[in-house]
């Protein structure tokens, strides 16, 4: 596994606890000599403890040594970033290329190059050349496998996939994918065999549809509160219907993390390149936004125009419950316009002060959501930690010098907001002091 980042290191215990060796190498020799003394940078529930037993059984180790790990391997998995390119928009694959380059370096025997990275549609047969440039020699297929897990659930989506698609364009190479993915074949779940373009456009098509579903009912949110309308009956009602489905219609604050927002962009520069705008994909991303903008006048409006001089207690920012991924957080929007505008920003994440420390200068972390409501005079949630979910509204209110909540997850009712003697509540998608 080459990249040992959410995506390398998951992949790479739950191909350990399938019960095959695996070799896990990051170019950051700081999280292999951490990973090799048992410890996780990231957090993942559930991951500690299936890394723990595969580490004891034998089957998973850590190396810096490219050339030991793939010395003799069947399958070489590539699983590095492939963030968005500054000024363009466009994937960066520089990280890919790497290690294709390495990785043929490296090659001893027959392998099979699989590339789990999210990449645009081309680059597999772009990794083929480069390996064959660099290793003339080399005996190997390129295999495109996408990933679909989701960070917080990663453990539970990589074992209990809704589908595995592999890309691949060789018997040998889909022998070698059948066994590596035998077990969850064994399970009944679906394989889908296809060819590297589609497999490519799979994973940039799903991505692309569910933020558009999410930037629809965002879009939609905002007119409910025009119109009178509360979303949250709207998603209900829309998503009993079998062929739109609950998920992925929750009003909030625009998508964010590290996979969203780099590859609807990747998307809409990729149909740009082919002279096929993605429009729906583009209108999703500026509707985001819109949205994530759209949060910051809902805090003013709550505060009577200003922040400045006031205190804001802000619960959660990583860009979703259960996982430290501040990339692309809606946070990362909203709480830095709130400073700027002069407000004092006490933050309460669960796991989002590691990273989120040097993200967002200027706030004061706290552990409590509490403390941080003391003496405050607007208390926004961003993200819905299950911690958030049940606080005692009454002693909230009571120790706020002006209680305002901003409940940007709708997790909390705007009546029993009012009962607990909150002053104002605003939610999103639900029609303002009704
Ligand atoms: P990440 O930043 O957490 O990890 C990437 C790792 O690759 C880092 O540890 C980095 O040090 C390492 N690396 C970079 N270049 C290297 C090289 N040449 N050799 C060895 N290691 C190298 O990224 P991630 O979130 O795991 O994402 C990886 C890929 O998976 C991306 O393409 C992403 O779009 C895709 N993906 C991510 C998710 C997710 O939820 N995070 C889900 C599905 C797909």
């Amino acid at each position: 596994m080459v990249g040992a980042g959410y995506v390398g290191l998951v992949s790479g215990v739950c191909f350990s606890d399938f019960g095959h060796r695996v070799v896990c190498f990051d170019k950051a020799s700081e999280k292999i000599a951490m990973l090799e003394h048992g410890e996780v940078l990231i957090y993942e529930p559930g991951l500690n403890a299936v890394l723990a037993r595969n580490v004891e059984a034998g089957r998973l180790t850590f190396t810096t040594d490219l050339t030991a790990a793939v010395d003799g391997a069947d399958a070489v998995f590539i699983a590095v970033g492939t963030p968005t390119r500054r000024g363009d928009g466009h994937a960066d694959l520089s990280y890919v290329m790497a290690a294709a380059a390495d990785i043929a370096r490296a090659l001893t025997s027959y392998a099979v190059v699989v590339t789990k990275s999210t990449v645009p549609v081309g680059t597999n047969r772009k990794v083929a050349e480069v390996i064959r440039a660099t290793r003339p020699d080399a005996a190997f297929d390129v295999v495109s496998n996408p990933e679909f897990l989701r960070e917080g659930a990663a453990i539970d989506d990589f074992m209990k996939p809704d589908r595995v698609v592999v890309g691949v364009e060789s018997d040998r190479a889909k022998g070698v994918m059948g066994d590596v993915y035998r077990p969850l074949f064994l399970r009944d779940f679906p394989i889908v065999y296809t060819d590297l373009e589609s497999a490519e456009m799979i994973k940039y098509a799903a991505n692309a549809f569910l933020a558009t579903k999410i930037s629809f009912i965002n879009e939609i949110a905002a007119l409910c509160e025009r119109v009178g309308a509360d979303v949250k009956s709207v998603a209900k009602g829309m998503g009993l219907d079998g062929r739109i489905g609950n998920k992925f219609l929750h009003a909030g604050p625009g998508y964010g993390g590290s996979c969203f927002p780099k590859d609807t962009s990747a998307l809409a520069r990729i149909g740009q390149e082919h002279g096929v705008p993605q429009r729906i994909t583009e209108t999703v991303i500026a509707v985001n936004d819109l949205t994530k903008r759209r949060m910051i006048d809902k805090v003013l409006d709550l505060c009577d125009g200003s922040v400045n001089g006031k205190t804001i207690a802000v619960l959660g920012v990583t860009f979703k419950p259960e996982t430290d991924d501040m990339r692309d957080a809606p946070s990362l929007t909203v709480i830095p316009a709130l400073v700027g505008g002069g407000a004092r920003v006490r933050v309460v994440d669960p796991h989002g002060a590691r990273e989120g420390a040097a993200l967002l200068p200027g706030v004061d972390w706290l552990d409590d959501p509490y403390a941080a409501t003391e003496g405050a005079d607007c208390l926004l949630i961003l993200t819905e930690w299950n911690q958030f979910r049940a606080l005692d509204l009454k002693r909230l209110a009571s120790s706020m010098t002006h209680a305002r909540l901003a409940d940007l997850r709708n997790i909390y009712d705007r009546a029993d907001a009012l009962a607990a003697r909150f002053i104002a509540y605003d939610g999103v998608g639900r029609t303002p002091q009704a």
